[in-house]
């Protein structure tokens, strides 16, 4: 038995009908045409979606994390140094990986609830005279403490240092559900995952690569083969595949596309930005704030809400499962406890919210916790009421 209830996860995200329908299909033989024209207007759409001009789109059968390894083991060799922030959980989980893979990781240790920090990074840069910084890894959206870093602000920071290190970016939580652009922050490596904007369950990394990351790809000689941009993009030239491809996922994939723009996204970015904004209302109507220092740095896929003294996040989150069949996220890593989480991506709007901060209310209030019912849901239908609404996401 599955709850049919939305989930309030930071991803995997409620999966709208179509794109499950669109998954649906009967065993196509992918070194077939019909492979390609399936593909083909996927990795387009993809392209538009993360605003590339240029270069690479690859599709993996992976996950996130598979679009880090990726990402790294494609551009890189053994010993080589990147630079990183590490301010949560999944800042922490690509750093782990690098140095699993024999990558030398400047750290720039950073407290969690803030984002890459911009000035730092620009010094670490310009300190390295001698140019070994080979890339500077930012997790643009840190799905554990519902932080947004500034892309743009580092791309400006990396040219200000005159370094010409790579810029990878972690948007797995955020392409597709907050603006990116690929092209215009000059970022070299994109990482996201299926499940999360994109609306599709769990089971492809799907990444942006630039030029400068095809150029270093010739050189980089960390081991890969399943992951291998190489045979990847010598296989898509054919109108294939380098090995059996995920073909109900990648159907998905352009419906999810097509669905995206059919809203279009900059309404999509709106309405991420309203319904994070009502669930804020809440937090703050509740007497708790995000785990985010400051409005700047607030998410708008994620809320990590810190929860009062003497309270513990993770009994709220198994709570809503056992009583009420409804999911949120739990605190990890340094946060573990002291904050639950409210994922506010993908397919969601202003009622499913609602339906999801009234359920945490009556954990608060099963629990203990100094919280009036109705107090949250009321600031977020203010804010709702009063703001211009978008329809229900077609289904
Ligand atoms: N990066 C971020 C920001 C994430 O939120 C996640 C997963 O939640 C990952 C990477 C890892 O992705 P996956 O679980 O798809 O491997």
């Amino acid at each position: 038995m599955y709850s049919q209830n939305p989930v309030f996860i930071p991803g995997p995200t409620n999966i709208p009908e179509a794109i499950r329908k669109a998954c649906d299909i009967p065993t196509l033989d992918h070194r077939s045409p019909a492979f390609a024209r399936m593909f083909k207007p996927a990795v387009a759409g993809v392209r538009r979606v993360l605003k590339m001009e240029e270069g690479e789109v690859i599709v993996l059968p992976s996950t996130g994390t598979g679009g880090w390894e990726a990402a790294i083991t494609n551009t890189l060799s053994l010993g080589d140094t990147v630079l990183a922030a590490r301010f949560g959980m999944f800042s922490h989980r690509w750093i782990d990986l690098c140095q699993r893979h024999g990558l030398n990781v400047q750290i720039i240790e950073t407290p969690w609830g803030q984002g890459a920090p911009i000035d730092r990074i620009e010094a670490a840069l310009k300190a390295d005279t001698g140019g070994t910084i080979k890339a500077v890894l930012a997790t643009h959206n840190e799905t554990a403490t519902g932080v947004r870093s500034d892309i743009a602000a580092l791309r400006r920071a990396i040219d200000a240092a005159g370094h010409g290190a790579m810029l990878m970016v972690d948007g797995v939580s955020s392409i597709g559900s907050m603006p990116f652009e690929m092209t215009a922050w000059g970022v070299d490596i994109a990482v996201a995952g299926s499940q999360k904007g994109f609306m599709l369950p769990a089971g492809l990394a799907i990444l942006g690569v630039s030029p400068k990351a095809l150029a270093a790809m010739e050189s980089a000689t960390l081991p890969r083969t399943f992951f291998d941009f190489r045979d990847m993009l010598k296989s898509y030239a054919a109108g294939g595949y380098p090995y059996t491809p995920a073909v109900g996922l990648i159907a998905g994939l352009a419906r999810s596309v097509e669905m995206l723009e059919e809203e279009g996204l900059d309404a999509v970015y709106a309405r991420h930005h309203r319904l994070a904004e009502g669930v804020r209302r809440a937090v703050a109507a509740w007497g708790m704030r995000p785990c985010a220092a400051s409005p700047e740095l607030y998410s708008d896929t994620v809320t990590a809400v810190l929860v009062p003294e003497g309270c513990n996040g993770t009994d709220l989150v198994k709570l809503a499962a056992d009583k009420y069949g409804m999911a949120f996220g739990v605190g990890l890593g340094e946060v573990a406890g002291k904050v639950f989480r409210i994922g506010h991506l993908g397919m969601l709007n202003d009622v499913m919210v609602l339906a999801g901060l009234a359920t945490a209310e009556m954990c608060m209030a099963d629990l203990g916790w100094p919280v009036r019912l109705g107090s949250g849901v009321a600031a977020a239908q203010e804010y709702y009421r009063g703001s211009a609404g978008t329809l229900a996401l077609a289904a």
